[in-house]
């Protein structure tokens, strides 16, 4: 019989009752892994009334007994690395190597989360008026709700519940249904670290268990990442339930190769940024902007034996990248290979058609390269999110740069140059939420903000970092003044009892 994965509340595997189950698949080899709990309403209900449970004495907790759980956490997910990425990258697809990227950059942000203690500090100001303070503090919200995203399911929950937990919220998560099990594990880690039961709860499950969450009133406020058309519904429908939403979307980056670049750096960023994680990353460049003619047949001339060379297979051999996440995704990728076609791109490196002995079944292609593709092109607008990287001709900078800036994603951009002057006017004014330079995936780390522009993000908070901190308190002030009667007269006797 398949595996069964259910939910996790009140501190233990809950198993759940819809009688409906998603399928998860090992990517590798095209084989269902597991079932996965779809959640109803009532059982997502019973997760929320959980986490309500357990936020006064959570809140109440000190922001440094709060801060101790995060670092037994944070010991615990590094002893259980190894076991951690293989689990993830046998539902994802992605490499063993990159599996472990995933688990650390979450744990960049829980080594954040770590310290929080100091962001909640508030502001103090004596004597605004005669014998009158004011000061501010932040407080927890109550429970907030995280929905993720298949591609990052190691970091992105650790990105959204880190933070809120440290700053005294219970949380309730719901992970993409595609690839349930790390965050799972997340959740009996935490719970190993020393989290009481119901600070963190896992609900499994599909449209019926997200609607839920954006609608119950229990909820204050929702995190989300996943894809444009659903980070835009989970925003307003939260909002008009009078939620705080941050919702992240879709993306669409380009990297400008100016003439100047060195040529074989820029390439070689393109290869891992473009087909790192079979291009399943909301940061993977999709789009190359070479500046000039000359710059676009040298480059070109690079990136054609690389692509060739690409190495991919099953997640845990030693390749560059690993199979899609699932069929469908596989089929969808594929289709906009075959559009690109359609529409006039030149396919200059066709990995379609693969066949890996021994996985015949599994979810596979190889990098695909384009050139002369335009920005009225399809493959252009659309987000891709596969193996497949476009290269877009610009005759002068300024046509290049207007290329990210005037389309509707704005996630993340790079600019590959030696001048240091066209690399600031560049920065200083695309309309994208985080650039590199000669950075080819500008993450920020753990202590600065993750957050896209335009389509890539709606909401005016980012997720971690100080902004992750806003997101997930409230600020309260206080304006005070004490009577004086205490001090009216003197008193020369000794202070004596009775
Ligand atoms: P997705 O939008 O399909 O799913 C995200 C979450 O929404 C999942 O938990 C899913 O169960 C839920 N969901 C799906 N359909 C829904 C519906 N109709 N109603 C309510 N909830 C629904 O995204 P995905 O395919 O899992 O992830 C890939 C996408 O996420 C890409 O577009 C990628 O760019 C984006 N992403 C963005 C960032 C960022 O920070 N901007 C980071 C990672 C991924």
């Amino acid at each position: 019989m398949v595996k069964q994965i259910h939910h996790f509340i009140g501190g233990k595997i809950v198993e759940g009752t819809s009688g409906n189950f998603g399928d998860v698949f090992n990517p590798s080899t095209g084989e269902l892994s597991a079932k996965v709990a779809l959640a109803t309403r009532a059982e997502v209900e019973a997760g929320i009334a959980n986490a309500a449970e357990a936020f006064p004495i959570w809140s109440n907790t000190s922001p440094m007994a709060r801060a101790k759980v995060m670092f037994k956490f944070k010991q615990l997910v590094e002893q259980n690395m190894d076991s951690l990425a293989e689990l993830l990258s046998s539902e994802h697809g992605k490499t063993f190597t990159d599996a472990k990227g995933d688990v650390t950059r979450g744990l960049d942000v829980v080594d954040f989360a770590c310290g929080i203690p100091h962001l909640l500090k508030g502001e103090y100001s004596e004597n605004v008026a005669r014998g009158i303070d004011v000061y501010s503090m932040r407080q927890a919200l109550g429970v907030c709700a995280g929905i993720t995203p298949f591609n990052f399911p190691a970091m992105v929950p650790m990105w959204m519940f880190a933070v809120a937990i440290a700053c005294g919220n219970t949380f309730v998560l719901k992970p993409s249904e595609k690839d349930p099990s790390v965050p799972m594990r997340l959740a009996e880690l935490m719970m190993e670290a020393g989290a009481p039961a119901g600070v963190l709860n896992v609900v499994n499950g599909g449209k019926e268990a997200v609607d839920t969450i954006l609608t119950d009133p229990r909820v204050p406020a929702i995190s989300f990442v996943g894809s444009t058309p659903i980070a835009k519904y989970v925003y307003a429908t939260g909002a008009a339930h009078g939620k705080r939403v941050q919702a992240m979307g879709g993306a669409k980056n380009h990297m400008i190769i100016m003439p100047d670049a060195d040529l074989d750096q820029a390439a070689d960023a393109l290869i891992g940024a473009g087909f790192g994680s079979a291009g399943e990353r909301c940061m993977a460049i999709s789009v190359a902007v070479p500046v000039g003619e000359a710059t676009a047949e040298a480059l070109r001339e690079r990136l054609v034996p690389r692509v060739q060379n690409l190495k991919f297979g099953p997640s845990m051999a030693d390749g560059d990248f690993g199979p899609l996440v699932s069929g469908d995704h596989l089929r969808k990728v594929r289709g906009y290979v075959d559009l690109g076609v359609q529409e006039g791109a030149e396919l200059v490196v066709d990995g379609r058609e693969v066949n890996i002995q021994g996985y015949e079944n599994g979810f596979y292609m190889g990098g695909c390269l384009f050139d002369r593709v335009t920005p009225e092109m399809r493959i252009y607008k659309e987000e891709i999110f596969g193996p497949v990287l476009s290269i877009v001709r610009a005759k002068s900078f300024d046509e290049a740069a207007a290329l990210p800036t005037e389309h509707e994603f704005g996630n993340g951009v790079s600019i590959f140059t030696r001048d240091g002057d066209t690399a600031r006017e560049f920065a200083r004014n695309v309309q994208v939420g985080m650039v590199g330079v000669n950075v080819p995936i500008p993450v920020p780390v753990a202590f600065h903000t993750f957050g896209g522009w335009k389509n890539s993000a709606f909401g005016d908070t980012n997720q971690h970092g100080p902004e992750g901190v806003r997101f997930f308190t409230k600020i309260k002030t206080m304006t005070s003044r004490w009577p004086t009667g205490i001090r009216s007269g003197a008193d020369f006797h000794i202070p004596t009892m009775g």
